[in-house]
């Protein structure tokens, strides 16, 4: 009876550890934050940061939305066959007041990049880009072929004024249980929910260049790169992914930070994939718990690395870009 009490108690308090591990999260102060409340001018692009590595990508005329994840399955939840939350996902479009996208880019097809990737093309009538395993996710979820592009790498894609280039990329590495459990290969069928974790794999990463003449960005949706494929591309502003970045080793940082950032010559850091995804999305969204990343270790991991302006966007919160600085007179085309 004695050994039953102890192995009970050492249960609860394995439980309450683990909880309180997943519920203690680092602070976003002391970080700065943009806080741009001045409406956009005419044609002016605007990105709004959406949690994960979901962003809105606007001049106004022509939105794109970046993977579009808002269903964010709880820790508990991953353990069961998954479905899209179409309550979440109403609620987030609404709040940022989405109707209409013209493109959703797709960055990699884990869960929490593409598990609502086609529900929310269905819901805005937008056009779906992304690897093969995309356009199976997408499939799953309903969306008619006609709104799938498969994309090919190095390749433009216009909407609007905007033109959209995806970069072979790698995902940040993760502890090889995680990534088992999670799904490295290719998605070969349609994944049709409630669906396991695991069939949403990882297939192809990819780092997004968007260019528009009032603004260049580039999305980086997994702190992975590969080696020169962004050397062709100039960006000024870098949205990238920070989870796991302060797990890895100084030359795994160094090297991201030089094939992303610096590969594209940006003047400005805007960190994502820092917030808690297993959380409901809101302006207040803590940060990823401790035991996943180590917000500080991350962030500094650019920081230190950096000359220019790093600052972090709030879900919901907008920032309008600057236009490309013209040419110096007299330099040499
Ligand atoms: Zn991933």
């Amino acid at each position: 009876m004695k050994a039953v009490r102890w192995i009970i108690a050492s249960m609860i308090l394995v439980a309450a550890v683990l909880t309180a591990a997943f519920h203690i999260s680092p602070s976003l102060e002391g970080w700065p934050q943009a806080n741009d409340d001045t409406p956009p001018k005419q044609g002016q692009v605007t990105i709004t940061f959406l949690g994960t590595s979901t962003l809105l990508i606007s001049d106004g005329e022509t939105h794109l939305l970046t993977d579009g994840y808002f269903s964010r399955v709880s820790i508990p939840s991953l353990f069961l066959p998954m479905t899209p939350d179409q309550a979440r996902i109403r609620q987030a479009l609404e709040t940022a007041g989405i109707d209409k996208v013209d493109a959703i880019p797709v960055l990699h097809t884990h869960f929490d990049h593409v598990m609502d990737s086609g529900i929310v093309a269905q819901l805005t009538g937008a056009q779906l880009l992304g690897s093969s395993s995309a356009a199976m996710a997408a499939i799953g979820s309903g969306l008619d072929e006609e709104h799938i592009t498969t994309v090919q790498t190095h390749h433009p894609y216009r909407f609007g004024d905007f033109t959209l280039t995806f970069v072979p990329a790698s995902h940040v590495p993760l502890p090889s249980a995680i990534e088992k459990w999670t799904g490295k290969g290719e998605i070969t069928d349609p994944v049709t929910p409630p669906a396991w974790i695991g069939e949403w794999e990882e297939g192809q990463s990819y780092g997004l260049v968007v260019e528009h003449p009032q603004a260049r960005i580039l999305i980086q949706g997994s702190a992975g790169m590969q080696p020169g494929e962004l050397d062709r591309y100039q960006a000024d502003y870098a949205l990238v992914a920070t989870a796991s970045l302060g797990k890895q080793s100084e030359a795994y940082k160094e090297a991201y930070f030089r094939e992303t950032v610096a590969a594209v010559g940006a003047h400005t850091i805007i960190p994502v994939h820092w917030d808690n995804f297993f959380s409901e999305l809101t302006e207040d969204v803590p940060t990823l718990p401790w035991v996943m990343d180590n917000l500080k270790d991350s962030f500094t991991a650019l920081t230190s690395r950096h000359q220019g302006d790093f600052l972090v966007l709030r879900p919901f919160h907008s920032l309008g870009l600057t236009p490309p600085a013209a040419p110096a007179e007299g330099t040499a085309p």
